[in-house]
């Protein structure tokens, strides 16, 4: 069974590794014996690039997505003859798409911290992203939000990784913020994004992409918040400044 090594895990500033094919999958797919490029999943989409042959050749990456068994990350590929298994080939993520979802999605974590409420769904977009929260009183103030947001991005927290096991998880179950989405498990360990020292601003499972300082975020601002049910509130955020 292919296994490919998620590089993006250790390092999400990773924009070019060499790797290995494994395997084709499907009719456009190849899995690779590690990857840089981030499969969908977790309310963020999957990784879009190009991949670089021995002959010099490029073939786009459309999408990225784990295999059935999610072992195996299959990039999904455009126009072009694939690359035979056991060929090497460089992975070219497209750095100011990603970026810009990393930026996003650390936003999003801190979005969490300003609105400290059961998360009911996400989606990490490039534009625009969005937080829904169980919420039921719509008193919330998408300027004071966004003032709040702005503060930890200058604030500069460093943003971090680290693994915990599945007890510790048990044992601290106020880290999770997601009211229906449980942190996988099955490998023993959990990863965990933290930010601030020692995780002082915010901690919380993730298997995302995020920047290494919140400064790194810029300019963001909550669009919308709209009602979307009876106790459910969805915010937008967008990047740059609260229009006037
Ligand atoms: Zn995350």
């Amino acid at each position: 069974m292919a296994r490919t090594e998620a590089a993006y895990l250790d390092d999400a500033y990773l924009s070019t590794l060499e790797a290995r094919v494994l395997a084709h999958e499907g009719e456009r797919g190849i899995v690779v014996d590690r990857c840089n490029f981030y499969p969908a999943g977790g309310g963020q989409p999957g990784d879009t690039g190009s991949i670089e042959l021995g002959d010099g050749r490029q073939i786009a990456v459309t999408d990225t997505r784990y295999g059935e068994d999610r072992a195996a990350i299959v990039l999904h590929l455009g126009d072009g003859d694939l690359p035979a298994p056991g060929e090497t080939v460089v992975l070219h993520v497209d750095w100011p798409r990603r970026y810009k979802m990393m930026r996003m999605h650390t936003a999003l974590h801190l979005l969490t911290v300003v609105c400290p409420y059961p998360v009911t769904g996400a989606a990490v977009g490039e534009d625009e992203s969005r937080l829904d929260f169980d919420l039921p009183d719509a008193d919330t103030d998408k300027d004071e939000v966004t003032k709040a947001l702005a503060r930890l991005v200058a604030e500069n927290h460093k943003v971090f990784t680290r693994w915990i096991t599945d007890e510790e998880l048990d044992a601290n179950p106020g880290l999770v913020k997601s009211a229906n989405v449980r942190p996988p498990r099955g490998t023993g360990r959990v990863r965990v994004v933290a930010i601030g020292e020692d995780g002082g601003v915010d901690s919380q499972p993730c298997g995302g992409t995020h920047v290494g300082e919140t400064q790194e975020i810029g300019e963001i601002h909550v669009a919308k918040i709209e009602k979307k049910g009876r106790t459910n509130r969805r915010f937008r955020l967008r990047f740059g400044r609260l229009p006037a």
